[in-house]
């Protein structure tokens, strides 16, 4: 049977992630509020933050905690979360105008836009491309990140 990971609770409020000893972070010097903190998944035995639910010490992996309450922010790292975002765009690319048009009342464009988009089909498109990948990049810059996605990248799978 594999073994349960432990919880250990981390000050959350970037760009500090420091471990808290007793609900005080030492780095920051004060005791995060609940939604500073977020729980990691650690070796009981080692006592060290497991990655992909695996422990860098001893290699062993482990179950990931069922205990875990749903409202509990996931931790995704920030390579992670630029992948998601890359995975999305990859699909989202494809049906952008459609779905911009279906919800254009959420948007400032017009039916008369919609028929001059459609007419530069490819330059629409280039541009929604390049659009996505200037976002996910400049998402990845604010986390210091160079994510380097092209828009030739959008296309393979
Ligand atoms: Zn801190
Ligand atoms: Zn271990």
């Amino acid at each position: 049977m594999m073994k349960k990971a432990k919880l250990v609770a981390h000050h959350d409020d970037p760009p500090c992630t420091a471990r808290l000893t007793y609900g005080r972070c030492n780095r920051c010097n004060l005791i995060p509020d609940m939604q500073s903190i977020c729980l990691y998944a650690y070796c009981p035995k080692c006592d060290c933050s497991l990655t992909k639910m695996r422990c860098p010490g001893c290699k062993q992996t482990f179950k990931s905690h069922e205990t875990l309450p749903p409202t509990l922010p996931p931790t995704f790292t920030v390579g992670e979360m630029l992948n998601l975002l890359t995975d999305a765009a990859k699909i989202f690319h494809k049906e952008t105008l459609v779905l911009v048009k279906r919800n254009r009342h959420m948007n400032d464009l017009s039916e008369k836009d919609f028929a001059r988009l459609k007419r530069r089909k490819k330059l629409t498109q280039r541009l929604i491309e390049a659009l996505l990948v200037q976002f996910i990049n400049e998402i990845g810059a604010r986390q210091n990140v160079d994510y380097g996605l092209y828009a030739k990248d959008l296309k393979e799978n």
